[in-house]
């Protein structure tokens, strides 16, 4: 049976790519239905017929035992039948036609009495002499020329526990039961190909009626342009994998718009963004050249270019540092990095930049690591960006504070405090988008972009990790960075 299944599936295996992969689905299901249904109902059909055969076979042999056994208790002691053996079988059978034939014989075939059927004349075989001398019973058939075959029971007559070498035959030819069979075989020719008709046909419609929900998603997909994507599939109604499959594509759709539609910000943000340091340029250049300056004037004039070009060099560097680190195309070499060192190394930088203002830059390390793995320039760029952005919103001679410590399992966690204005809960998450600021103009003087925020949470996204604020209006504002870095 094994065997059997493994060849017809190395079979359908080897013919499937030739014969279905090109066909629709619906086309596909439906053969596949069929020819599923062309290997399962002979099965089926032959299990069947082979039972009713059995079973058929059971009541002919079971009426032939009860006849020999009644021969065998009502024969007299010369091992005749009193009566005749038609006699017999008609009162045995009832008053119906009996089809049925007799005989007592011995083992040397001499017959001592048979039934008046002169049609019949059947064998002792050797298979059922030996099993007699063994005291057993024997049921065969008889295969006859252009007739159906003669099932006969071949049984000893045994008289006080000894075989008497006598053998009641009892035989009824099987034309009932063949016919039957027959007829069961003519429905089987008849009804499979219709069920099998009916099978595919009924397989075909279905397949179509279920795929006709992705019939329509393929127009809706249709319709979807890069600068629209705003229409949606409809939803089946029913729960099933067509529901789930257009709810599952509706909300890729969503996901695809939202970030079309950062993207689009994006690019209008950075054109703007670098049309104000260009404008300032060309026109300090137009005005330097309007008539003959003096060499100073000259100098005021290329400074002004210069640093203008020299702030949208950071912002260019700044947006390709962002572009290369969330498509992860930074070189990512991460060392073992000393953590008094980092942290004081940060301190001075940030104390530098808040050296006009007198903010004092605080190192707090409870229960820091002694060292960590990280990419140290680049997570120096984020915590410097944490730094600088403290001391831009921290009032003179405040407080910035950076403190590092161990975080759940391998991770590492940087804080930078200040005591600046705050941030509004509600913009909590927003200025981390680039070139989002709570105060355009306000960060434009302190000379911010809106991507020191960005960048930051790319950089601590490179190490696993994520950056996040807390804050209350006018109660100054926490940064927490995180690195899943393995702590040594
Ligand atoms: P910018 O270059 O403007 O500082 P960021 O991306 O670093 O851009 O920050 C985005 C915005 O978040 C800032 O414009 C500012 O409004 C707000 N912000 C960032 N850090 C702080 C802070 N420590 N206190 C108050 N507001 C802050």
């Amino acid at each position: 049976m094994t065997i059997l299944f493994l060849k017809i599936r190395k079979f359908l295996r080897r013919i499937y790519p030739r014969l279905f992969a090109r066909l629709p689905i619906s086309v596909r299901l439906a053969a596949g239905h069929g020819l599923l249904m062309l290997i399962l109902l002979p099965m089926v059909g032959f299990g069947i017929y082979n039972m009713v055969r059995r079973d058929l076979l059971k009541s002919v042999d079971g009426a032939l035992l009860v006849s020999g056994e009644s021969m065998h208790a009502s024969r007299s002691s010369e091992g005749l039948v009193k009566g005749g053996l038609d006699q017999f079988l008609l009162n045995f059978s009832g008053e119906r036609e009996v089809n049925a034939y007799a005989r007592i014989v011995d083992l040397s075939g001499n017959i001592r009495n048979h039934s008046n059927r002169d049609d019949v004349s059947l064998p002792v075989s050797r298979i059922a002499m030996a099993r007699a001398e063994q005291g057993a019973s024997t049921f065969e058939s008889w295969d006859r020329p252009d007739k159906a075959p003669f099932r006969q029971l071949t049984m000893p007559v045994i008289v006080n526990g000894l075989f008497t070498g006598s053998l009641v035959q009892v035989g009824t030819p099987l034309d009932a039961t063949y016919a039957t069979l027959k007829q069961i075989r003519n429905v089987f020719y008849l009804a499979f190909p219709a069920i099998l008709c009916v099978c595919v046909i009924a397989g075909y419609i279905m397949a179509r009626r279920s795929l006709a929900p992705v019939d329509g998603m393929r127009r809706a997909a249709e319709q979807l342009s890069g600068s629209d994507l705003s229409h949606r599939i409809e939803v089946p109604l029913v729960r099933d994998e067509l529901h789930d499959l257009a709810d599952t594509f509706n909300r890729m759709l969503g996901r695809l718009e939202d970030a079309f539609e950062r993207q689009r910000r994006f690019n209008s943000d950075v054109s703007h963004e670098l049309r104000t340091p260009l404008t300032a340029i060309r026109g300090e250049a137009e005005l330097a050249l309007r008539r003959i300056r003096t060499t100073e004037e000259y100098r005021t004039a290329l400074e002004t270019i210069q640093r203008e070009s020299l702030s949208m060099g950071c912002t260019v560097d700044d947006l390709l540092l962002l572009a290369r680190a969330e498509a992860c195309a930074l070189p990512n070499v991460k060392t073992v990095v000393s953590t008094g060192d980092f942290l004081v190394a940060a301190a001075a930088k940030a104390s530098a930049l808040g050296k006009n203002k007198q903010i004092a830059v605080k190192i707090i390390e409870s229960e820091a690591p002694v060292s960590f793995i990280a990419a140290e320039n680049y997570l120096s760029v984020a915590i410097g960006n944490l730094l600088s952005n403290a001391i831009k919103h921290s009032p003179e001679q405040g407080i910035v504070t950076l403190s590092c410590k161990k975080g759940k399992g391998e991770s590492v966690l940087f804080t930078v405090s200040d005591q600046g204005e705050g941030i509004p809960k509600g913009l909590l998450e927003q200025i981390f988008d680039p070139f989002f600021r709570v105060d355009s103009a306000r960060n434009r003087i302190a000379g911010g972009v809106g991507i020191g925020l960005s960048l930051a949470r790319a950089m601590a996204k490179l190490h696993g990790g994520n950056v996040r604020a807390e804050s209350t209006t006018g109660n100054g504002s926490q940064f927490h960075l995180s690195i899943q870095q393995a702590a040594t």
